[in-house]
């Protein structure tokens, strides 16, 4: 991505299937509300696990989402989901215990497990199995040394949705053996053709002392750079959260917790219309690119990554691995993807689609050419 950015500084033009962000405008009405909340002086610390009005705003949406019962001592806000992700395994995780990964896995998840003195222990997926963990692979890698899971559904940056009956499974297995699920819903509202997001938020009231989920206005609302996100657990965890935060960052912004209100209470309309323009890139990208001798590409369930296999082109032109691969694509193609080997999986790159559709179709016309020059 450096290299890329570099070249963009230079004047050239690169077409960025990097970005892990919308490429929309956070909708008018939630920047209007943060507008207001600095017009009316709302610019002062708040209680360090975020204002009461914002906690019972989030309680509020999962109890109608869920028909559960829910309050603001079971939330915390903070700046983005990962920072809650991030002091997730500082407050559970301690030296030697190990937490079980989905591979391949969002970026951070290994880093975070590792900084709180965990050690990440891969459960490999397959394409074929539509990159879902299987429950056996998870009961196979347990340990006394395990300490909980980290699920994220849909997942980046495979797209990967686990569906309902999988999802009780393994917050049945969690419960028994006594783990902590870290469920990171950050693409929740990213799903295609019907399929419908699960969620474990719907069983915390029967297991409230396994299930914590993790959300972000980052993508659902287009705010990546608001940095609010929030995490859902038994008040005793929140508390602990509520430690860590309040003696290193204190509250997110207020401005962007007044934002994200609004954002919970009138935001669904604008989510649509991103998923319209989601679906219809989607269905361009996906054949278009296994359209390319040399790539595959499942169709994703969710989130707005497709995740294609490019691993048969590895022995071509210098390319040996998904960096070189990405390199190749970058000073061939003057297009910008994301090594696979990032997330656990070198035989595969992540190309998003927070792209417009017309820079998609000038990227994959580009990639087209690049890699018949390599097999010509
Ligand atoms: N979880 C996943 C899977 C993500 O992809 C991201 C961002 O890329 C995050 C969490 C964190 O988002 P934020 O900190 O912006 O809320």
């Amino acid at each position: 991505m450096n290299k890329a950015n570099d070249l963009i500084a230079k004047g050239i033009d690169i077409i960025d299937f990097g970005p892990g962000e919308p490429d929309f405008p956070t909708p008018g009405a939630i920047s209007a509300a943060a507008k207001k909340a600095i017009d009316d002086g709302f610019t002062k610390y708040t209680n360090a696990l975020g204002c009461n009005d914002l906690r019972k705003a989030i309680a509020r949406t999962y109890r109608k989402r869920y028909g559960i019962e829910l309050g603001p001592e079971h939330v915390i806000a903070g700046t983005g989901g990962k920072q809650e992700l991030f002091n997730l395994m500082l407050a559970l995780v301690s030296d030697g215990d190990e937490v079980i990964i989905p591979s391949p896995y969002w970026v951070s998840f290994p880093d975070q497990v590792t900084f709180a003195g965990g050690t990440p222990v891969f459960a490999h997926t397959r394409a074929a199995e539509g990159f879902r963990p299987s429950l056996r692979c998870i009961e196979r890698l347990a340990t006394e040394k395990t300490r909980g899971m980290i699920i994220n559904s849909p997942a980046n940056p495979t797209g990967a949705v686990i569906p309902e009956d999988e999802l009780r499974r393994i917050v049945e297995l969690c419960h028994a053996r006594g783990w902590f699920l870290v469920f990171d819903e950050t693409y929740e509202f990213f799903l295609y053709d019907g399929v419908p997001h699960a969620s474990p938020a719907k069983w915390f009231n029967e297991f409230p002392e396994t299930i914590i989920v993790v959300n972000s206005m980052s993508k659902t609302y287009s705010m990546t750079g608001w940095r609010l996100g929030y995490a859902i657990a038994d008040a005793e965890i929140v508390s602990g959260l509520g430690k860590i935060q309040s003696h290193s960052t204190s509250n997110p912004s207020s401005i962007s917790q007044f934002a994200a209100i609004e954002a919970l209470q009138s935001g669904d309309e604008e989510i649509r219309k991103m998923l319209d323009a989601y679906i219809e890139r989607r269905r361009w990208l996906v054949p278009a690119l296994n359209s390319i001798p040399g790539i595959e590409c499942r169709l994703p369930d969710g989130a707005f990554y497709v995740f294609p296999k490019v691993s048969q082109l590895y022995g071509k032109g210098g390319i040996t691995d998904s960096t070189t691969f990405a390199a190749y694509l970058l000073d061939a193609a003057r297009v910008a993807v994301v090594p696979g080997v990032a997330f656990g999986a070198d035989d595969y790159v992540r190309i998003s689609y927070a792209v417009s559709l017309p820079r998609i179709q000038e990227g994959v016309g580009r990639i087209q050419e690049a890699l018949a020059r390599l097999n010509s």
